[in-house]
């Protein structure tokens, strides 16, 4: 077997699929784990070889490709020309350290990025040691037999040997965007790779049906990894708003650039001050204005952001959508194992002529049917188990100490039941094999097998949305179970009545075909059916769900379920959910007769829509879009990812979901509750909080700097701070203590404001308002300090060492007031704090006392000692910038609430 994957290359088309079975050796019940391992190790992972990480000294190269570093750099000349050496050596130490903290912060953020990838790794479900089982696709190795459903992204090449309508997209093999239908029987060697209807390759997706074959090339052997062999693409952290904020802060420092230009021009022109002091003047204008921290301060806001995310269930695949996450003012849920626990359990019946409960929870045995010590009718209950274990693809089996479903749950509790009716999974299973089948699907509601037995009959056995059965159906079976005819408003009602009662309601089918029918077409499911009886299936509400709509609620945020399921079970499950409008519900047929109008006012007012399907969702997102809304929409099939990419946030599922639904979406919720995507809005709200409060805690840094250098150059007095000083408060302290910001927690008000509006520009009137008057503060508080120095006879390296660490501590001050935007700050939270300000704050109060008090430093930056008792003017000053703020957000609070 050694060579048959290199021999046969790619001519396995050509073979019968039991020829690729010997070849490959594969046995019936898939390959044992011990021959996997062997496998790996002969073919290795199935994997594409990723995108080469650039190598790391361009990496470093590229931290200082900055205008910034251009001007620190243009500036290092030139002062190195002057004989200026200090400062010409401490600006290109800032330069290298600026470049250092980039790199070392670029990659954590790609750490972060790349543990976030790992998250999403694709999975197979194979056929091994005769069970189904979940695996990494990356585990994949030739031979396995590999289980396709719709929705699934094909994980290596296969030879497919069983095939029920399944249609696969190869437009990123082919370039053909018309859906394949693929067949099973072999083709001749020269068929062209886009006509081999019995394979299936690696990368293309399943658009329909459902398929087994067997791996025959993984990883580069496969199609695909001949191609390109590069597929996967680096998600890079960047988003509008930090685009929009690395402009401004280009375009800034040019116009910053220029205006020294013009200040040096005219000094020269206007002034008696020497060229060399010009110079050095014009630096520290251009260092101090432009907000050096500011990009790097946002990107690591950004990415704890992403990470605290994923620390909650939601992992972010696009970055730009974090922002959008904390503006949803509309939310879109499935109901089925998002806002319910997908944790079904049939607890009641209807067969024959009447209703019978059904105990036990879980998927286990033990319970039973009936009550008082009545059972039903026997022969109905082996028709009822036969139809639930045989219409069925879903496996119970032991792991941890617990009964798990490998597959949907609602067919794990059919196969409970079948267990309850007493029943024998393995018997069943050998005495009525499958033919043929018609795969569950969203738009039939109902899924059809074809089983024969050894004595030559042939069932049809079909499971689906009861209406749909219903229709099918021409007669019921009695008790004993022979077939009667159906009495349409009877069944009707017992199905309002289960359905009424919050539960999903399925119905069990069949008919009896000729024996020597081995293949299953829609056509065959014809009016004529035997309905054999309905399930009511127990799937509760989550409880965290119902919080978090609550918290929702209280966000301002309209939260809608939209479900496949039952006009009834879905307005039942609303009530216990607190929905907002839970008496109305619109079903998809309602949807169908509006035009888009209509469809607007209806989305708007109605928050349960019932027996939907993926054009629906899409319709929906529309019209609630064409209403201002942002709107957060869930998916999980094949079929849902055009509203996915339409919504603003789409999100897909992690287990349920399918890799289509995945791919076309912006988050990706590993354990599909509705409170964990609940969560993520709030952690949204906080990332756009907390890069706000970064900006206006560096803007008016860099505001109040300029302004009292400009100021002292326009009235002729000595500069209160030099530019090494400015470069060091810019990017040592003030990068710093921005640090302490990205760590902020969720403010308490938070989930009670309503959603900010999409368009609305970050630095609005009242950013731009708080920015000029703390700008004002800063530069009042150096000159303040720097002129009083002065006068009272301490020396310029003295005076301008008080400015500095007056404007540092007005700084840490500032930094508490800033925690809480519009509200007070002088509060018993606000002043405890949290770890990470108290860290950067102590952080900051160490490297002042350095820069003032060590020999070292004081030479690099011109500070000299200050005598304790003069701290207290920093500290006064801080504590004034802080009372200041604080009255200001009174009195904006009482206009605004005014
Ligand atoms: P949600 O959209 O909230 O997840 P859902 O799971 O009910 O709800 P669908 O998966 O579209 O939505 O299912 C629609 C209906 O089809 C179900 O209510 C059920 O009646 C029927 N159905 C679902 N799965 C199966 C299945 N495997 N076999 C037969 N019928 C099914």
């Amino acid at each position: 077997m050694q060579d048959n994957t290199e021999a046969h290359g790619n001519t396995w088309h050509s073979l019968s699929s039991e020829q690729v079975r010997q070849q490959l050796e594969v046995p019936d019940q898939g390959l044992e784990d011990t021959e996997v391992v062997h496998r790996r190790q002969r073919w290795g992972a199935n994997q594409l070889p990723g995108v080469k990480p650039r190598p790391l000294w361009l990496r470093l190269l590229s931290q200082f490709n900055h205008v910034l570093i251009y001007v620190l750099l243009v500036a290092a000349s030139v002062t190195a020309l002057l004989g200026h050496w200090l400062d010409t050596s401490v600006i290109l130490a800032v330069v290298l350290l600026q470049g250092i903290v980039g790199f070392i912060q670029e990659g954590r953020a790609e750490q972060a990025l790349a543990a976030i990838r790992h998250m999403l790794a694709p999975q197979a479900l194979v056929l091994r040691n005769g069970e189904r089982q979940r695996i990494d696709a990356a585990d994949l190795v030739p031979g396995d037999i590999l289980l396709l459903e719709a929705g699934d992204r094909v994980a290596a090449d296969i030879r497919l040997e069983q095939v029920h309508g399944l249609k696969v997209d190869e437009a990123l093999l082919t370039g053909e965007s018309v859906p394949v239908d693929k067949r099973s029987d072999a083709l001749d060697t020269q068929t062209a790779l886009a006509d081999r209807l019995c394979m299936a390759y690696s990368g293309t997706l399943v658009n329909a049906g459902t398929a087994r074959g067997i791996v025959v090339a993984t990883g580069e052997s496969s199609e695909i990894g001949r191609i390109s062999g590069l597929l996967d693409s680096v998600t890079v952290l960047q988003t509008p708003l930090l685009e929009q904020m690395n402009r401004f802060a280009k375009y800034l420092s040019l116009v910053i650039v220029l205006a020294g230009a013009l200040v040096f021009l005219s000094g020269w022109l206007f002034s008696e001050r020497p060229p060399v002091e010009l110079f050095m003047a014009v630096v520290a204008l251009t260092v101090s204005a432009i907000p050096e921290g500011l990009p790097a301060i946002l990107t690591i806001t950004l990415a704890i952001g992403v990470r605290r995310m994923a620390s909650r269930h939601a992992v972010v695949r696009r970055m730009p959508v974090i922002e959008t996450l904390g503006a949803v003012s509309v939310i879109c849920s499935d109901k089925t194992g998002t806002l319910t626990r997908n944790e079904m359990v049939v607890t009641q019946l209807v067969i024959g002529d009447r209703a019978w409960p059904v105990s036990g929870e879980g998927y286990h045995s033990s319970g039973r049917i009936g009550d008082n010590g009545e059972t039903p009718p026997a022969a109905l209950l082996e028709q009822l188990a036969l139809a639930s274990l045989l219409c069925n693809d879903a496996e119970l089996r032991q792991q941890d100490g617990q009964l798990r479903v490998i597959g949907d749950p609602m067919e794990g509790a059919l196969l409970a039941l079948a267990s309850k009716a007493d029943a024998d999974p393995a018997t069943l299973k050998a005495a009525w094999p499958r033919s043929d089948e018609i795969p569950f699907d969203a738009d039939l509601r109902w899924m059809a097998t074809l089983n024969h037995d050894h004595h030559g009959h042939a069932m049809l056995l079909l499971k689906g949305a009861p209406e749909r059965v219903l229709a099918l159906c021409s007669s019921a079976l009695d008790a004993e179970a022979t077939a009667q005819p159906l009495d349409q408003d009877w069944w009707q009602q017992q199905i309002e009545q289960l359905a009424s009662q919050g539960l999903r309601v399925l119905a069990l089918a069949r008919k009896p075909l000729a024996a020597d029918c081995r293949e299953l077409h829609v056509d065959a499911v014809d009016g004529e059916l035997q309905l054999i009886g309905i399930v009511g299936l127990l799937d509760p509400p989550r409880q965290e769900a119902r919080e978090a709509i609550a918290e929702c609620h209280q966000a301002g945020i309209r939260v809608k379920m939209i479900t496949g399921d039952h006009g009834l079970t879905a307005r039942a499950i609303a009530a216990m959910l607190g929905l907002h409008n839970s008496t109305e519900v619109a079903t998809g047929a309602d949807i169908d007769q509006l035009d888009d109008q209509a469809l607007r006012e209806l989305a708007t007012r109605v928050d349960v829509f019932a027996r939907t399907s993926p054009e629906h969702k899409l319709r929906l997102v529309q019209a609630l879009q064409a209403e201002h809304g942002v709107v957060a929409m869930t998916g999980d099939g094949v079929n849902d990812a055009p509203a996915l990419k339409r919504a603003d946030v789409g999100i897909a599922m992690g287990r349920k979901g399918s890799a289509a639904a995945r791919e076309a979406s912006d988050v990706v919720l590993l354990d599909d509750n509705f409170a964990s995507l609940a969560a993520a809005v709030r952690e949204g709200r906080t990332v756009y909080t907390n890069l706000k409060k970064a900006v206006s805690f560096l803007l008016p840094i860099n505001g109040g700097e300029a302004a009292s250098l400009v100021v002292a150059l326009l009235i002729g007095l000595t500069l209160p701070i030099t530019a090494l000083q400015i470069l060091w408060i810019n990017l040592v302290s003030s990068v710093v203590l921005a640090m302490g910001l990205a760590f902020e927690p969720t403010e308490a008000g938070a989930m009670r404001k309503p959603p900010r509006p999409l368009k609305q520009p970050m630095l609005d009137s009242f950013l731009v308002w708080r920015i000029l008057l703390v700008s004002l503060l800063f530069l009042g508080g150096i000159f303040a300090s720097f002129q009083w120095a002065l006068g009272a006879g301490y020396s310029e390296a003295e005076a301008r060492s008080l400015a500095v660490n007056t404007l540092v501590a007005m700084e840490v001050f500032y930094l508490f007031a800033v925690r809480y935007l519009d509200s007070a700050s002088l509060t018993l939270r606000g002043t405890l704090g949290t770890p990470a300000v108290w860290i950067v704050v102590g952080l900051v109060c160490l490297l002042q006392w350095l820069m003032t008090y060590t020999a070292a430093m004081q030479a690099l930056f011109d500070t000299a000692s200050l005598p304790a008792l003069l701290l207290v003017i920093p500290v006064l000053a801080g504590v004034g910038v802080l009372l200041v703020l604080e009255l200001e957000k009174k009195v904006m609070g009482r206009a605004s609430a005014a």
